[in-house]
C-alpha cells in the first residue's frame, strides 16, 4: 500500500529546474587521517562550482559530482589533483549501478561507511542528481514534502503542460499524493527560475468561476 502523504497545509508547489551537466564518480583511498582531511577539504571546496554528493567515508572516500554545464576542464583538473596527491584513485565518468556496486563492495572490504543515498521516488533507482525536483510547501515557503525523479521517469512523464507534468509525476510517485489531485493549481509568479503554482482555496476558485 502506498504511504498516504499529508497534504494539509500545502499551498504552493514548484518545479526546480536541474541543470544538465556531466557526472562522474571518484574513489580515493586515504592512507592516514591527514589524507582523509585533505580529500574532504578538496571536495568541500568544489561545492561552490559543482554539485557534490558524498557516497562513503572511512578509509575509502567516494564522491559523485555533477557539473553545472559542460565543465569538462574542471573534471580534468580534479582528476589531476587527485592523482598527484593520492596513491589510489578510481574515476568513473558517469553515475550508474556498476560503479555504485564497486563503491559498496570496497566499503565492506575497507570497513568504510556507505552513506545514505537518494533515489528516484517513482522507479526507486539510486539517483544522486535527480533530473526533476518537485517541492511542496506551505504559505511561507517551508517545504512539507518533495519528490525527486530520475531522467528516465522525467522523460516518461513528459506532458503538454507544466501543470500536467507536475501532477503526473506526483501521481506516479510511490507515495500517495492523491489528495492533491482535486486541488486547483494556478500559475504563480516567481522571481527565481522555477515553475511555481499556488493552490487555490475553494472560495477563491468559486469566486474566479463566477
Ligand atoms: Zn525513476
Amino acid at each position: 500500500m502506498r504511504r498516504r502523504m499529508p497534504t494539509k497545509g500545502i499551498s504552493q508547489i514548484w518545479l526546480d529546474p536541474q541543470p544538465q551537466g556531466l557526472r562522474a564518480v571518484y574513489l580515493v583511498e586515504a592512507r592516514d587521517q591527514e589524507e582523509a582531511l585533505e580529500v574532504e577539504d578538496l571536495f568541500a571546496e568544489l561545492e561552490t562550482d559543482l554539485q557534490v554528493r558524498q557516497l562513503c567515508r572511512g578509509k575509502l572516500f567516494s564522491y559523485a559530482v555533477k557539473t553545472q554545464h559542460d565543465q569538462q576542464q574542471t573534471l580534468l583538473e580534479l582528476e589531476q589533483a587527485l592523482r598527484s596527491n593520492f596513491g589510489f584513485v578510481i574515476l568513473h565518468r558517469s553515475f550508474d549501478d556498476v560503479i555504485y556496486k564497486i563503491v559498496s563492495e570496497l566499503c565492506v572490504d575497507t570497513g568504510s561507511d556507505l552513506l545514505p543515498m537518494t533515489h528516484c521516488d517513482i522507479c526507486g533507482k539510486l539517483e544522486p542528481f535527480p533530473d526533476t525536483v518537485i517541492n511542496l510547501a506551505d504559505r511561507g515557503g517551508a517545504t512539507i514534502a518533495s519528490g525527486a525523479y530520475c531522467g528516465v521517469c522525467t522523460a516518461a512523464f513528459a506532458a503538454t503542460s507544466n501543470k500536467e507534468f507536475l501532477l503526473s509525476l506526483l501521481h506516479a510517485d510511490t507515495r500517495d499524493f492523491s489528495a492533491l489531485e482535486s486541488a486547483e493549481l494556478v500559475r504563480a509568479r516567481s522571481r527565481k527560475q522555477d515553475i511555481r503554482f499556488r493552490i487555490q482555496s475553494r472560495a477563491e476558485h468559486a469566486a474566479a468561476n463566477n
